[in-house]
């Protein structure tokens, strides 16, 4: 995947639309608690699609934050907060009630909900927090374990920030 590549993202109806340039930082899919509460606060939504699967995971595909243009609809995506997370929203598509992306506000990344890309849709590498994960059959699916965030995650997390060079703009999205 070349620096060139681009993905789009869009909500059911294309009432919104993002171009991501590059590849993502990581694709994964989260089991914590806060990712568990946001995405079961977002499939309450009117029409809302299933995000959640059946180990309580939320897959997420992450790019650097001057990586991602809005096309359309910039002006439909909603917050969604749920209580006690101060520094993190959840942008949805209020046309469709579609959840859009994650934004932890202090990051230079954002986490885009995997359902939302259009094909080639990027495979997820691992699952994270799997501690939340509920109790019962694992999931078999060949992706490795973490209980916290796992030193891949981190370290990936760092080396994009460094190749985003420090400019402190890029960390404002909306
Ligand atoms: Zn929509």
């Amino acid at each position: 995947m070349g620096s060139s590549m681009k993905l789009t993202v869009a909500c059911r109806c294309n009432g919104v639309k993002i171009e991501l340039t590059g590849s993502p930082i990581l694709v994964s899919v989260c089991h914590c608690d806060d990712c568990q509460r946001g995405s079961a606060q977002i499939e309450r939504l009117p029409g809302a699609p299933k995000i959640l699967d059946r180990w309580g995971g939320t897959p997420y595909v992450l790019y650097r934050k001057d990586r991602i243009r809005f096309l359309e609809g910039r002006e439909l995506l909603i917050e969604q907060r749920i209580p006690g997370e101060k520094n993190t929203k959840r942008l949805v598509a209020s046309c469709c009630n579609s959840p859009v992306l994650l934004d932890f506000e202090p990051g230079h990344w954002v986490s885009l909900y995997q359902q939302r890309f259009d094909a080639p849709v990027p495979q997820a590498l691992m699952r994270v927090q799997t501690r939340f994960m509920p109790p019962g059959d694992p999931p078999e699916d060949g992706l490795p374990r973490h209980r916290a965030f796992s030193f891949g995650v981190i370290t990936r997390l760092l080396a994009s920030r460094i190749a985003m060079g420090f400019r402190r703009k890029d960390s404002a999205l909306l």
